[in-house]
């Protein structure tokens, strides 16, 4: 098992990826404390979790609010001694329609690029108690290229991720603290998600990817269970593209 014992936090785990995560993280013997905003869905993968054999728990968390953070990773600390291992994962999704709406680029710097910081703060705190930890945050290919059909504010949060990550993993390498950053390319739509969940237009990207498939929650899970995990001991402040070649051309 890669993580035994390891005590984890995913925020976005009641759905998408940061579930895949959940489940796969789980299956490599971590504690796995699935944090989101949709309590009932979050209830479900834990239920399910622990009916076949791991350890989860489920916590409310807007990761854009402050105090939620903070009580949050308290808990957990208080409940597992400490905390191993952070999964900057929730997000909303810019492919909508309006790409200049003022609100919309103002939601997902709050979100996407704001509640990563905030995690990374209150997660780097915790992990600096115990020892050092490993903190993996939920880039996209949109934090490395522009691109025609997304709000640029999507890609302005993502690539905020990308050095947030880097200036993290600076600032923290010394106290044993991992940062780095997974970036998958072309994955099932986002829950929020309008223009990127129509078919013609998804037809027309996986044209231009190498592999000439869509990932899947497991391809992007696998990259994070590796950079979680004392396999990837010598990596921090580094990018980890899962985009099935996309990047490449
Ligand atoms: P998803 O919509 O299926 O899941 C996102 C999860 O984040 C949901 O469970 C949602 O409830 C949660 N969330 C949203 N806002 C939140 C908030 N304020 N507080 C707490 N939780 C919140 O999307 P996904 O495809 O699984 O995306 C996971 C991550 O991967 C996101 O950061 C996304 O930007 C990134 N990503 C997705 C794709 C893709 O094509 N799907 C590609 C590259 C990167």
């Amino acid at each position: 098992m890669r993580l035994k014992g390891k005590i984890s936090i995913i925020t976005g785990a009641a759905h998408g990826m940061g579930e895949s995560t959940a489940r796969r993280f789980a299956r490599e013997g971590a504690v796995v404390v699935i944090a989101d905003v949709l309590d009932a869905e979050g209830a479900k993968v834990v239920a399910e979790i622990n009916a076949q054999g791991g350890k989860a728990e489920y916590v409310h968390l807007d990761v854009t609010q402050e105090t939620e953070w903070k009580s949050l990773v308290a808990s957990t600390v208080q409940r597992h001694g400490r905390l191993d291992v952070l999964v900057n994962n929730a997000g909303i999704s810019g492919a909508v329609p309006d790409r200049m709406d003022v609100a919309m680029f103002d939601r997902l710097m709050n979100v996407n690029a704001r509640g990563t910081f905030l995690g990374i703060k209150y997660g780097i705190e915790a992990m600096l108690g115990t020892g050092g930890g490993s903190i993996v945050n939920i880039s996209s290919i949109s934090g490395l290229v522009g691109q025609e059909f997304v709000h640029m504010g999507y890609n302005a949060a993502k690539a905020g991720i990308h050095l947030l990550t880097k200036s993290a993993a600076l600032q923290f390498g010394k106290d044993g603290i991992r940062v780095n950053s997974v970036h998958p390319g072309i994955m099932a739509p986002m829950r929020t998600s309008v223009t990127a969940a129509d078919p013609a237009l998804r037809a027309k990207l996986l044209e231009t990817i190498p592999l000439r498939r869509a990932g899947n929650g497991d391809d992007t899970a696998n990259a994070v269970l590796f950079l979680a995990s004392d396999e990837a001991s010598y990596i921090t402040g580094t990018e980890l593209v899962v985009d099935g070649g996309f990047l490449a051309g």
